[in-house]
């Protein structure tokens, strides 16, 4: 079972999320203290982390910005503010999932399967995926292009594992809205234009020159190999 590490500061909430996960075999570490979680789970990562946003010592965001600085573990959010705003920036910020507070061990249960079963965190099935020159590592969240590191923002990375991971056929873009924002919104398509732009720019292509990206009018978009896709 997937190591937990739970940054909680009720001490109540902590202990009986803790037995409740325990209950089902995780070997659960936790702190009430954002700072304190931080070194611990750099130190020694988890499989997923638990992270309540209402903290005494420094910010949930903020914990969750420092965290992603040092490591792509899975993050879930535990917030008791059902604000679908706050919720949307929180998964740009790269929370990988939410549970809104009061929430029960086995619905935590279950999301921390979802998380796993998408593969975030580097975890994915297949760590290395080359397409042509392309060449994605999973493992380290790195991108080379024809040798030359292509530095991307977590969710560049993570639109272009999606599609790399299935190259040669159309994603639409609610799948792309599903699995790299995790967002069941309406509304979301500019999102992903905006990042599949940027993700163009610096692959060093243009939308009406494409080369690995291609658009699909009204459907969604593909990853190719250009060297076995001449017409463009
Ligand atoms: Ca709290």
């Amino acid at each position: 079972m997937p190591d937990v590490y739970l940054i909680e500061d009720d001490a109540g909430i902590r202990t009986s999320v803790a037995r409740a996960l325990e209950q089902r075999h995780h070997v659960v570490r936790s702190s009430g203290q954002g700072l304190t979680a931080l070194g611990e789970i750099v130190a020694v990562p988890p499989d997923v982390v638990v992270l309540d946003l209402g903290l005494p010592d420094v910010d949930g965001a903020a914990v969750l910005r420092m965290l992603r600085g040092a490591s792509s573990v899975p993050v879930i959010v535990a917030t008791a503010r059902a604000d679908e705003r706050e919720v949307i920036a929180l998964l740009d910020a790269g929370a990988d999932d939410y549970v809104i507070k009061p929430y029960s061990g086995a619905e935590l249960e279950a999301r921390i399967r979802a998380v796993l079963r998408r593969g975030v965190g580097g975890a994915a099935r297949s760590p290395r995926l080359v397409v042509a020159e392309l060449e994605i590592d999973a493992a380290t969240r790195s991108v080379r292009l024809a040798g030359a590191p292509v530095e991307l923002s977590r969710k560049e990375f993570d639109l272009l594992a999606l599609l790399a991971g299935r190259a040669g056929e159309v994603v639409t873009k609610r799948e792309i809205l599903q699995e790299v924002w995790r967002q069941p919104y309406g509304g979301g398509d500019k999102t992903v234009d905006v990042h599949l732009s940027w993700l163009r720019r610096k692959l060093g292509e243009r939308a009406d020159a494409p080369r690995f990206l291609r658009t699909v009018r009204g459907v969604g978009v593909m990853l190719v190999d250009p060297s076995t896709c001449a017409e463009s």
